[in-house]
């Protein structure tokens, strides 16, 4: 789960680390409004979206007056902000930032990962704050920090000294740099999360070290035992089929072609995207039903991803061990007699109960199209949408 640029600021600075004042608004009269209970001449307006890369998409503004507090967010409430970490659709602009501008002497690029070759948190930094790492690395990976985190004793303090070391800090900022990497490193860890990243960091005309940006994402595996974190989630920032998959406890990810997929596992569902390009078509959709799925289960993976409007052709692909195949096609045949689906559905079953399943798929007298192997289905699939493609266009009730 991602989060708001202020909520991170929030979270970190519950940790120590140093954020410029802020406030957030709502409206263009709350942003003006908030900005003079900041106080000072120069405020930044910043659009509150899940995504990077708003500086060069507008979505960040100097502002020198509330009028021009008012223009800037004129401009952005309502609207929807494309920037190159979006897609074209862009995210909605719901809520704006008000910060007192500060004056910046060096942007630094700051960033926790988890490093799957150590299995450790990562420290990522680099003294060219400003441009995205991606750049960075492309064009000046020489400037770039690494340090593995040992998780059995945290972020020590000569560890953070020799980061901040090695980005050429001089020695009267070294203590605050320290605090921001151990504070960065205790939220990350204390809360789960998967990704800190601060760009850039900035040291400050008058020498303090800030967090002008924050982006953090949770683990949401993890989100159960953090209800503050959960309670920062943002549905309008969030791909709607996503956002009801997840509140029904099933993943999954939308895409762009058309075959829908309903398989159990996510290394089966990965197989099963590959096997529908092989076979020539485009999955629609990531979706994992998970082990022990029972028949409602099934019918709400097929309401999900019949919600969408591209999907022309469903393909449910089952290996059961934990599962039931006969649960798995009361599902398939329960999903199909209350959704009235008139597109091609492929099902192919195998594992515990096999005989059954392929029984009352059979017996339904439903027109579900059975298939043996994972390329048979796929062929299917892709025929049986190409088919009913050049039959007609059909309209469906979900
Ligand atoms: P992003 O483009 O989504 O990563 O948004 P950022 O929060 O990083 O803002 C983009 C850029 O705006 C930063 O890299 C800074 O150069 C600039 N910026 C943001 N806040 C301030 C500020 O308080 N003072 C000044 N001078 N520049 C700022
Ligand atoms: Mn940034």
């Amino acid at each position: 789960m991602d989060i708001h640029e202020y909520q991170a600021k929030e979270v970190l600075s519950n940790f120590g680390v140093a954020t410029p004042s802020g406030a957030l608004a709502y409206s263009p009269e709350q942003a003006a409004y908030r900005a003079r209970e900041l106080g000072g001449d120069k405020w930044i307006v910043k659009a509150q979206v899940h995504a990077g890369g708003r500086g060069k998409a507008g979505g960040v503004k100097l502002c020198n007056s509330e009028n021009e507090i008012h223009e800037a967010c004129d401009e952005m409430f309502g609207r929807k902000l494309v920037t190159h970490q979006t897609g074209p659709e862009g995210k909605g602009i719901y809520r704006v930032y008000v910060e007192s501008a500060v004056p910046i002497d060096r942007e630094i690029y700051l960033g926790f990962v988890l490093d799957r070759s150590s299995q450790r948190v990562m420290i990522v930094a680099s003294s060219e704050g400003g441009m995205e790492i991606e750049e960075i690395s492309a064009e000046r990976p020489d400037s770039i920090v690494r340090s593995i985190v040992e998780p059995a004793v945290g972020l020590q303090e000569f560890q953070a000294r020799e980061v901040a070391f090695n980005l050429g800090l001089e020695a009267r900022l070294v203590q605050q740099m320290v605090r921001t990497l151990q504070g960065c490193y205790a939220a990350f860890s204390d809360l789960d999360a998967t990704m800190v990243e601060i760009n850039p960091l900035v040291i400050t005309g008058d020498d303090r070290v800030l967090a002008l940006d924050a982006k953090m994402s949770f683990d949401d595996n993890a989100l159960f035992r953090h209800p503050q974190i959960s309670e920062l989630r943002d549905k309008s920032q969030e791909d709607p089929r996503e956002s009801r998959a997840a509140d029904r406890g099933l993943s999954y990810v939308g895409l762009d072609g058309n075959i829908g997929c309903i398989v159990n596992g996510a290394g089966l569902a990965m197989a099963t995207m590959d096997t529908i390009k092989l076979a020539g078509g485009e999955p629609a959709n990531f979706l994992d039903i998970g082990g022990g799925a029972s028949p409602e289960r099934v019918a709400k993976a097929f309401r999900l991803v019949l919600s969408d409007k591209n999907v022309q052709a469903v393909l449910v692909n089952i290996f059961a061990g934990i599962n039931r195949c006969d649960w798995v096609a009361e599902g398939v045949v329960q999903a199909l007699r209350e959704l009235e689906i008139d597109i091609p559905v492929i099902v192919r079953l195998a594992g515990t109960n096999v005989e059954e399943g392929q029984k009352i798929l059979a017996q339904s007298g439903l027109p579900i199209i059975r298939a043996t192997t994972l390329m048979e289905a796929a062929e299917r699939a892709v025929g049986a949408w190409q088919n009913d493609l050049s039959q007609n266009t059909k309209v469906r009730a979900v």
